[in-house]
């Protein structure tokens, strides 16, 4: 039988999207395999996972609120868990990055301290999305305090080699089982793996060997870009107060600004270009808006409103891979706002001279009626 995915992530059935995402985090945290050393760890991690990956989609949780499974009625007893990361919280990658172990567990013995991601929200104008822009923005992190260069100390002299590991970092544990004396050298919980101890904490950063400041960074927004989509900027996040460790990136949430008359549907765009109705009469010109200024289209006579023109390529380019989308173009055609007697006396005289054989989807329209 499935898992109960709410009480696995500790939260009720009416749980908020936001109140998912925080328990999911604290609990991953917390059972992540890097930084819980207990058997049990892994597999509750997995389950932890498993059950945010159907609590976190839409379809998936209701699915399984309803059927008690993520896959739908048909799932059921399959037992089959397809999951994985999409949408907005980004891949397992992601999630070893925010709580700063990214990179393959293989290696978790020579694991390097890296900084946190950060995150910040950009608007930018819909031409910019199109055709890509470099940005400077401005963020808050946590750099290295100058002060004390990382260690945290007031002074050279309050940094000193830890007593409990003689500087190593390492500490080595001795424990009587079945088949003898086993050893297990794990990291000095005294002075954390640093080897050094902190006697008196440097004022400047009470301690943490890191001090927030404000940063300008310059970013390539690519083209093609979209609301919502991610711009991940390697090491630009916050820095770590060791030397070695690896600084954080930077995760900007993108915002586009919606265009006047175009709609962007993936890179898709479409525009409703209103004609007066004599155009579609008698055919014409009319102007259509693109990405790079105005365009002409001509209109044959006697063109139907709704009519659709797509002109390929004319979209916004491609995220990934070549080319660019498509820009679709509805007809519609206008009545007047009003009709002054000379017109009223005109279109008359053009209703008398027409009749319904001059409409063949109104006629085909009545003869049906009529059956
Ligand atoms: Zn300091
Ligand atoms: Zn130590």
């Amino acid at each position: 039988m499935a898992n109960n995915y709410y009480e696995t992530l500790g939260v009720s059935k009416t749980a908020s999207d936001d109140e998912i995402k925080s328990a999911y985090r604290n609990l991953a945290k917390k059972y992540h395999p890097d930084l819980n050393k207990t058997p049990e760890a892994a597999e509750k991690f997995k389950e932890i996972n498993e059950a945010y990956s159907v609590l976190s989609d839409k379809t998936k949780r209701s699915n399984y609120d309803q059927f008690g499974s993520a896959d739908g009625p048909q799932g059921f007893g399959g037992g089959g868990f397809s999951g994985g990361f999409e949408g907005g919280f980004g891949g397992f990658d992601d999630i070893l990055n925010m709580f700063g172990f990214g990179g393959g567990r293989a290696g978790s013995a020579q694991m390097r301290e890296k900084g946190e991601d950060i995150e910040t929200n950009l608007t930018i104008s819909f031409e910019e999305a199109a055709f890509g822009v470099e940005k400077e923005i401005s963020v808050n992190r946590r750099e290295r305090c100058p002060d004390c260069h990382g260690t945290g100390a007031k002074s050279d002299s309050d940094y000193v080699t830890c007593s409990e590991c003689n500087g190593s970092g390492k500490v080595t544990y001795t424990q009587q089982s079945l088949f003898g004396i086993s050893r297990t050298v794990g990291v000095c919980r005294n002075c954390g793996g640093k080897g050094k101890v902190v006697k008196n904490k440097c004022v400047t950063c009470r301690g943490s060997g890191l001090k927030t400041v404000n940063a300008k960074i310059k970013v390539k927004i690519p083209a093609g870009i979209d609301n919502d989509q991610v711009v991940r900027v390697q090491g630009e996040g916050n820095r770590t107060a060791s030397n070695n460790g690896v600084p954080g990136d930077l995760r900007i949430f993108i915002r586009v600004q919606p265009h006047a008359l175009l709609v962007r549907k993936d890179d898709d765009l479409y525009v409703d270009a209103y004609t007066p109705i004599t155009t579609l009469l008698l055919g014409g010109k009319i102007e259509i808006p693109t990405l790079k200024g105005k365009q002409t289209i001509d209109i044959a006579p006697l063109t139907q409103s709704n009519t659709t023109y797509t002109l390929r390529g004319k979209g916004i380019k491609h995220l990934r891979g070549l080319g660019n989308g498509d820009l679709v173009v509805t007809l519609k055609g206008e009545m007047p706002k009003d009709l002054d007697k000379n017109a009223t006396k005109l279109v008359k005289e053009l209703q008398s001279i027409m009749n319904d054989r001059s409409y063949p989807k109104t006629n085909n329209y009545k003869k049906k009626m009529e059956q």
